[in-house]
């Protein structure tokens, strides 16, 4: 074996479908997390210290528009997706699930969610009879998308869920099955994928602005607060975020590579990196980067971390140019630039508008049925790709892929 803190050959099992538990057995600290047969519960956490509220809860919407539960009111749903609200006009948030009962009555009052609609993780189920909410938003710690998506099906409501879809693909699975069970939408939230600079930049990978694409190179790097322990930071906690930086902050890179390649890699090679004696990095990887090699010859070096000075960028470059992303894929500040034949620097516009765009999508989705960009079966895909990726650094050889991305048995 390794000798790592988790268990590399774990994820190899997943990523082989034949565990359909999260990676909540493996060593948890003591009383991180309160645990219900091997899986994690949700439970409450005090109001993040920077947060905004409004000042006037929102006004009313039109008639058809969707009303979504919010689950989790952390660091993103509360300054980033909720304020956001506002301007999708077919989409207001209808009720909250909190296990911080001061939470609950401070965000709902600033935004004007009835005190009957403001529900604990212990009540959740009871969405079922609540005629208000159409769609759940789950934005909860990862490790808890899969369980909260099922019952939020089972209570007949469609669902939104953050990135990544889930931990394992046995859990993206089930996801999928019990949305078509209840005939109801799932969405994954890759708010990138309604982002002005990343739209533009598909279309032009598709046009060949740049040629044929040889390389692609991300990096999605941050640092991770030296005094975090597991008990206060889910992110390096197993049962709720896998192996850490790569389902976090790497499934940019990994996704930006899909889809300016508009291809499916068929081969992966990878490292990870756990070092000994740093406890924020005890049960998850300090850094993961892997190769991935394209039917066209295209090749993808994708690199994350939560030790290293902070990056994020996509750097494509064709037999005729180079698209250069940096910020490639964060809440604003994107920059691109194109070189070769047609050298231009891009500005597109606001790249806030991503949030808004996201939730007009799953409403139009509902409402009309329209297609959604980004559905469950991408979040699969990915999961399934990530699950590769550790395959890869376990053995140390190439993954060879099918198609549609699994590791052939
Ligand atoms: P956070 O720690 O700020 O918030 C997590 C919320 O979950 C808190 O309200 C906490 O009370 C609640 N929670 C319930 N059970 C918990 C448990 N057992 N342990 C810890 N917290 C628990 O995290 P966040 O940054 O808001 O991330 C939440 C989700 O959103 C994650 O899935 C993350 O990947 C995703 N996210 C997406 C983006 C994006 O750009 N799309 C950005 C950040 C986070």
């Amino acid at each position: 074996m390794d000798g790592i803190g988790m268990s590399r050959r774990r994820f190899i099992e997943l990523g082989r479908d034949t565990a359909a538990v999260t990676l909540a057995t493996a060593a948890v600290p003591g009383a991180a997390l309160a645990q219900t047969g091997g899986r994690p519960v949700a439970r409450g956490r005090p109001m993040p210290d920077d947060v905004s509220l409004p000042s006037t809860p929102p006004r009313s919407k039109r008639s058809d528009s969707v009303g979504y539960a919010i689950v989790g009111l952390g660091d993103y749903a509360l300054n980033q997706m909720m304020p956001r609200f506002s301007q999708s006009p077919r989409s207001h948030i209808a009720a909250l699930v909190s296990g911080n009962p001061d939470k609950l009555r401070r965000v709902g009052d600033a935004y004007g969610v009835p005190a009957d609609a403001r529900y604990s993780y212990e009540q959740f189920d009871r969405i079922a009879a609540d005629r208000r909410i159409d769609a759940v938003y789950i934005v909860l710690p990862s490790g808890l998308h899969a369980d909260y998506a099922v019952r939020a099906f089972t209570a007949g409501k469609h669902v939104l869920c953050e990135k990544p879809m889930a931990l394992t693909s046995a859990d993206c699975k089930r996801m999928i099955a019990a949305g078509r069970r209840a005939n109801r939408r799932l969405m994954i939230a890759y708010r990138v994928h309604f982002e002005p600079h990343n739209i533009e930049a598909m279309a032009l990978m598709q046009r060949r602005a740049i040629g044929k694409i040889r390389f692609v190179r991300t990096e999605q790097l941050s640092r991770t607060d030296p005094s975090s322990r597991p008990v206060e930071n889910w992110r390096i906690d197993p049962s709720l975020a896998g192996g850490g930086p790569l389902e976090d902050y790497g499934i940019y890179g990994l996704q930006a590579a899909l889809y300016l390649t508009g291809e499916m890699p068929e081969s992966i090679t990878a490292t990870t990196f756990q070092p000994a004696n740093d406890p924020r990095f005890a049960q998850v990887f300090a850094s993961v980067a892997s190769q991935l090699t394209f039917p066209s010859g295209a090749i993808a070096q994708l690199m994350t971390s939560y030790d290293s000075s902070g990056s994020n960028i996509a750097h494509v470059r064709g037999d005729t140019g180079a698209l250069i992303m940096d910020a490639a894929t964060g809440y604003q500040g994107h920059k691109m630039r194109l070189e070769g034949r047609e050298r231009r620097d891009l500005s597109l516009g606001d790249p806030t508008v991503q949030f808004a765009r996201q939730l007009d999508n799953f409403s139009d989705a509902i409402r009309d049925g329209v297609a959604i960009r980004t559905p469950g079966e991408m979040g699969l895909r990915d999961v399934r790709l990530m699950e590769a990726i550790y395959a890869a650094a376990e053995t140390g050889r190439a993954i060879r892929l099918t198609p549609d991305g699994r590791i052939p048995r």
